[in-house]
C-alpha cells in the first residue's frame, strides 16, 4: 500500500463478497483503488474479513473482459476451457451494436420459432437490486414467462421455503448484532468464522459477556472452541436430533404456554408428532447423546432470550425445508421471536441474495414475494410496466432450467453474473446442458467458465464500479458507490440489460438507477419511508422502516406475523434419509463449502494477490486417521470419485471432520467440487442435496 494518506478520493461502498454487508471505504488512487478500509457501518462497526480488506484487486486484474465478443463460426466446440490470455481461437470483438444485435435477435429468432418460454435466466446476487429487479422485469415482459432464478436457489431457497410457510415472511426477524441481548445462541449448519467472519466476532464478543453458545454441526467448526455445548451430530441427522431436542421441551413442560397461545398455530399436532422423537430413541439417529440433547433443550428454552442462526448446513439437503421448519417451531415454542436478544435468522450468503430476492428473481414471486399465480398481482405489475399480462405459471427453478434445455424445451438463455458451469450440481450434467443452447449470452466481469459456452460475451462493470443498493441478512438496504471507472468498454449491469431490453422492443427510459429504485417502491411495501436521497445521506436503512426518519425495525414480528389470521404456523417434520447414502463403492459422506479465503467459484477471489497466495491450490479435509489408513501424507494428493465423477486434489489432514467424511471447498475449477455433487432436490425449496452424497476416496 505504501503511504496511507497518499490518495485522491475516498468513496463509500459495501463489501461484494458476503451477506453481512460490511462497509468499507475505499482509498483511490490514479483511478485504481488501492487499499480499502472498514468504517462504521450498521453491520460491521469498522470491521473487515480478509476479503473485504484485501480482495478487492481482482476488479483491476488483465483478465477482465473489456469489449464484447462473439462467438467465432470456426470456433471449436463448446465448452473447451478458454484461456482468458488465449481466446482469440474462440470469440472476436464486436461492437456494442453488433453483440446486442446478435444476442437479442438469437433470442427473438427462438421466440417466434417455438414461443417465448423457449429463453430463460438467471440473474446474479451480485449484482444490485436495480439490476436484480430490471433482470427478472425483462424475462417477464420481454418473454412472457417465469424461467428466471438465481443462486439463492443453490444456498437457502428451502430456508425461505419454509419461513414463508410458517413465519409469512422470508426474511430474518432479527439482525445478528441482536446477540448482543441475547442469553442463548444456537448455530447450526453455518461456519461464521469462514462464512460471515465479521459476524463471527459478534458471536465470540457474545460468549466473552458470558452467553451460551450451542454450536451443532457434524464439521468441528472454528466457533465450536467458545462453545458451551458442541454437538457433532451425524450428517443428515438434523430433524431426528431436533426433535429430541423439542421432545424434552415438551416432556418437562418448558415451552411457553402463553406465547404458543397468543402468537401460533397447530401446536396440538405438533406436539402430537414430538412424542415419537424421545431422545433416547433419537440418539442413535444423531449420534448425540440423549443426556447432551436433555441439557440442550433446556438451556435454550428456559433462556429469557435466545437465537438461532443457521446456514447452508441445514438448508443444502433434500430435506432443508423440513430442518428449517424445526428451527422455527424450536423458537417458536420457547417463545423466542419478537423481543430483543430473540430472533430466526438463515446467515444469508451473498451481499445480496436477500435483495436480488426481495426484488422477484425467482419464477414463483414477483418482487415482495408476492406469487405470480395470482391475476391481480400481475395486473398491478403490468399495469406498472405498461406491458402484456404474462404466464400466471410458476417458472422454472435453476436446476430444472438445465433440465429443461436437456429436454429441449428451452433453447436460450441471458446468463448475469452467475456461474452455472461450476456453482451447479453435477456439473457435467450442467455442462452438457449449456453446451446445447442455441443462444447463450453471458455477462460477466470475466470470462468464467459459464462463458466458455457463450454465443455472445457481454463486458459489465464490478461492484465498485457502479451505483446501486444492496441488501444485506440484516434486512439492511445500503448504498453502493462507484469509486472508479469500468475498464475497456465494460458497462453498469443495469445499462446492458435496458439495451437488451430495448432490442426485444420494451422501450425502457431509465436514466439512472434511482429511477429503478423508484419505480420499485411502486411494487414493493418493504421499501415504504426508504428512498434512494435516504440511502444517500444514511448510507443504510433497515426495512421495514416505519416513518420517514424511522432507522428501520432491526426486530420485527413482536406483535404477531405477516399470516392470514395474524399467527405463526408450527409445521411438523419426520425423518427422510439423504438422498443417497454410503454403501460398499462409495463408503464416505462428501459435503462441499466455502473456505475462508475464497469465494464462491473463485472467479473473483483467485484473481486477488493476496487471497490466491494463502489459498492457492485446490484441498479437501480428511480426519488424520482416515489419511493414515489410506496411506496419504498431509499434503498428498487424493481421487475423490461419486456415481457423477471423479476429481483428485490435495489433502489436509483436520480434525474437524469426521473419519468418514471429505470436505470439499467448490471454489476451484481444476478440481470442481459440484462435479461429485447429488443434483437430488428438497421439494419444497427446490434446492439440490449438496451436503451430502455417497463418495469413494483413494491415494492418488
Ligand atoms: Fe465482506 Fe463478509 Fe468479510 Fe464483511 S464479513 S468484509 S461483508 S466478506
Amino acid at each position: 500500500v505504501g503511504d496511507r494518506a497518499d490518495f485522491d478520493t475516498e468513496v463509500t461502498s459495501v463489501c461484494p463478497f458476503c451477506g453481512v454487508g460490511c462497509q468499507v471505504s475505499l482509498k483511490v488512487k490514479d483511478g485504481k483503488v488501492k487499499y480499502v478500509e472498514g468504517i462504521n457501518g450498521p453491520a460491521n462497526e469498522g470491521r473487515l474479513c480478509v476479503k473485504g480488506r484485501f480482495g478487492f484487486d481482482y476488479i483491476h486484474h488483465p483478465h477482465r473482459l473489456t469489449k464484447p465478443l462473439i462467438r467465432r463460426d470456426d470456433a471449436p466446440a463448446k465448452g473447451l476451457n478458454v484461456d482468458p490470455a488465449n481466446w482469440q481461437e474462440f470469440f472476436r470483438e464486436a461492437t456494442w451494436d453488433e453483440a446486442l444485435d446478435r444476442a437479442a435477435n438469437g433470442w427473438k429468432a427462438l421466440t417466434e420459432k417455438h414461443g417465448g418460454g423457449t429463453v430463460a435466466g438467471f440473474g446474479s446476487a451480485k449484482c444490485s437490486n436495480e439490476e436484480a429487479y430490471l433482470f427478472q422485469k425483462l424475462i417477464r415482459q420481454g418473454f412472457g414467462h417465469n424461467n428466471v432464478d438465481h443462486c439463492t436457489r443453490l444456498c437457502h431457497a428451502s430456508s425461505v421455503a419454509a419461513l414463508l410457510e410458517n413465519v409469512g415472511s422470508g426474511a430474518v426477524t432479527a439482525s445478528f448484532n441482536e446477540v448482543e441481548h441475547a442469553d442463548v445462541v444456537i448455530l447450526i449448519g453455518c461456519n461464521p468464522v469462514e462464512n460471515h467472519p465479521v459476524a463471527a466476532t459478534y458471536f465470540k464478543q457474545f460468549t466473552k459477556r458470558g452467553g451460551k453458545l450451542i454450536v451443532m454441526d457434524p464439521r468441528g467448526v472454528g466457533l465450536s472452541r467458545f462453545a458451551t455445548s458442541m454437538l457433532k451430530f451425524r450428517p443428515g441427522a438434523d430433524v431426528s436430533m431436533l426433535n429430541a431436542i423439542m421432545h424434552t421441551i415438551v416432556e418437562e413442560e418448558l415451552y411457553d404456554r402463553q406465547y404458543i397461545e397468543a402468537y401460533t398455530e397447530n401446536w396440538e399436532a405438533q406436539k402430537a408428532h414430538l412424542a415419537n422423537f424421545p431422545p433416547e430413541k433419537m440418539e442413535a439417529f444423531c449420534g448425540i447423546p440423549a443426556a447432551t440433547l436433555r441439557q440442550v433443550a433446556r438451556d435454550f428454552a428456559t433462556a429469557k432470550s435466545g437465537m438461532i442462526f443457521w446456514g447452508m448446513g441445514v438448508s443444502q439437503h433434500i430435506h432443508g425445508t423440513d430442518n428449517s421448519r424445526c428451527l422455527i417451531s424450536l423458537a417458536l415454542m420457547c417463545g423466542h421471536v419478537g423481543r430483543p436478544g430473540t430472533g430466526l435468522h438463515p446467515l444469508r450468503g451473498q451481499n445480496n441474495v436477500q435483495g436480488a430476492s426481495d426484488a422477484g428473481l425467482v419464477p414463483m414471486f414477483l418482487p415482495d414475494y408476492q406469487t405470480v399465480t395470482d391475476d391481480s398481482i400481475r395486473r398491478h405489475f403490468t399495469t406498472l410496466w405498461g406491458s402484456d399480462d404474462f404466464s400466471s405459471e410458476k417458472g422454472l427453478t435453476v436446476t430444472e432450467i438445465l433440465d429443461a434445455v436437456h429436454a429441449g424445451q428451452i433453447k436460450g438463455m441471458y446468463i448475469l453474473g452467475e456461474n452455472p458451469a461450476m456453482s451447479d450440481p453435477d456439473l457435467n450434467h450442467a455442462r452438457e446442458a449449456l453446451a446445447k443452447l442455441d443462444t447463450l449470452v453471458v455477462q460477466d466481469i470475466f470470462l468464467t467458465e459459464t462463458a466458455n459456452y457463450a454465443d455472445v460475451i457481454l463486458p459489465a462493470a464490478a461492484f465498485y464500479e457502479k451505483n446501486g443498493t444492496v441488501t444485506n441478512t440484516n434486512r439492511q438496504v445500503q448504498m453502493g458507490r462507484a469509486a472508479v471507472a469500468p475498464p475497456g468498454e465494460a458497462r453498469e449491469d443495469w445499462a446492458i440489460t435496458m439495451a437488451l431490453a430495448n432490442r426485444l422492443g420494451l422501450g425502457w427510459t431509465y436514466s439512472h438507477p434511482r429511477e429503478v429504485f423508484a419505480e420499485m417502491k411502486s411494487g414493493m411495501k418493504s421499501l415504504d419511508n426508504i428512498t434512494w436521497d435516504r440511502l444517500e445521506h444514511e448510507g443504510a436503512v433497515t426495512y421495514p422502516s416505519l416513518s420517514p426518519q424511522d432507522p428501520g425495525q432491526v426486530i420485527v414480528f413482536g406483535s404477531g406475523f405477516p399470516r392470514d389470521g395474524g399467527r405463526a404456523k408450527f409445521t411438523p417434520a419426520s425423518i427422510i434419509a439423504p438422498a443417497e447414502l454410503p454403501d460398499a463403492d462409495y463408503p464416505m459422506i462428501l459435503t462441499t463449502g466455502r473456505q475462508l479465503e475464497h469465494w464462491h467459484t473463485g472467479s473473483m477471489t483467485r484473481r486477488s494477490v493476496v487471497l490466491d497466495a494463502v489459498e492457492p491450490e485446490a484441498n479437501c479435509s480428511l480426519h488424520p486417521a482416515t489419511l493414515r489408513r489410506l496411506g496419504v501424507e498431509p499434503g498428498g494428493h487424493v481421487r475423490l470419485t461419486t456415481r457423477r465423477g471423479t476429481i483428485s486434489l490435495m489433502a489436509r489432514a483436520d480434525r474437524a471432520v469426521s473419519e468418514d467424511m471429505v470436505f470439499v471447498p467448490f471454489a476451484f475449477v481444476e478440481a470442481a467440487a459440484n462435479v461429485l455433487t447429488n443434483p437430488a432436490l428438497d421439494p419444497y425449496g427446490k434446492i439440490p442435496e449438496f451436503k451430502f452424497a455417497a463418495v469413494r476416496v483413494e491415494r492418488e
